[in-house]
């Protein structure tokens, strides 16, 4: 028999929107979630590969479904938080993943179009769904919001001459993107405490996907760790932190 009754779905005690859960961190992060009984939404704008991975993980009898969503796409967006209030009415976890690295040159040589670009979808993506959530995550008992962020958006290692960031200088708008996503958890989580909803950033590590061209030290078994543990927080946990799997990290 089927561990998961498919019909009962929409009774499960946690529900979970990862974006960006078509491959790489997004999907293990679903997996993670499905694994510990949470009903995963694996947020997909590739719908084909959304369709794929969600196959794959229901073929482990985990408990998924496909939720077309593109961050940059207000329609998109709004179809989906329509679509999760009617199927279940609220929403426990959102984990904001989605996320492009487009500039691995100098400063010097990154254009406009390309900065723009990068914060369309870091940043903007990540705050309109963050915004299009809110009313389904204040409608639960212990709503957690997790930011995928990077060390490479720590002004404090940037800005340590011993860093090795100093001398590799690539990257400016993803890093940019990642300093402005963790003030964007610092001002939710503010904004949310009294709703006791916990928002944080977590900073997976240098992982294995399709972003570095799988040349990540980490595997993404590993990076999901931090962000899955923030997801799924105690009441007594932090909120308004950025974490990696040693702990607490600088801004
Ligand atoms: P990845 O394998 O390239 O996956 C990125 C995911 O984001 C894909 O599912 C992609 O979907 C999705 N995405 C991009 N633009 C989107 C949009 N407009 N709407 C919806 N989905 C969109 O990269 P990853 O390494 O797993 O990265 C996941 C997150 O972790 C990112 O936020 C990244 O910045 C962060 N991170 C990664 C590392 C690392 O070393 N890998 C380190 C620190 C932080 P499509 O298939 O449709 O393109």
């Amino acid at each position: 028999m089927a561990l998961v009754d498919y019909d009962t779905w929409p009774m499960a005690d946690t529900i979970a929107l990862v974006t960006g859960a078509n491959k790489g961190l997004g999907r293990e992060i679903s997996r993670q979630l499905a694994m510990k009984g949470v009903l995963v939404l694996m947020g997909a704008r590739d719908r084909e590969r959304g369709e794929h991975a969600v196959a794959e993980l229901r073929l482990q009898e985990l408990a998924v479904e496909l939720m077309p969503i593109d961050v940059t796409s207000d329609v998109s967006v709004n179809e989906a938080a329509a679509e999760i209030e009617s199927q279940h009415g609220r929403l426990d976890i959102l984990v904001n993943n989605a996320g492009i690295a487009a500039d691995w040159i100098p400063a010097s040589e990154l254009t406009v179009d390309a900065f723009r670009k990068t914060f369309e979808t870091n940043v903007l993506g990540a705050f309109r769904v963050t915004k299009a959530m809110l009313p389904l995550l204040k409608r639960s008992k212990h709503g957690r919001i997790v930011n995928m962020s990077s060390g490479l958006g720590s002004i404090t290692r940037n800005a340590d001459p011993k860093s090795t960031l100093v001398t590799r200088n690539m990257l400016l708008a993803y890093a940019a993107s990642k300093a402005a996503l963790n003030m964007m958890t610092v001002h939710f989580a503010n904004l949310l405490k009294e709703a006791g909803v916990k928002v944080n950033s977590a900073n997976p590590g240098f992982t294995a996907t399709d972003m570095n061209q799988h040349r990540g030290t980490k595997t993404v078994e590993q990076g999901a760790t931090t962000p899955v543990l923030l997801a799924m927080l105690p009441d007594d946990g932090p909120t308004a932190g950025v974490f990696s799997d040693e702990g607490p990290e600088p801004w």
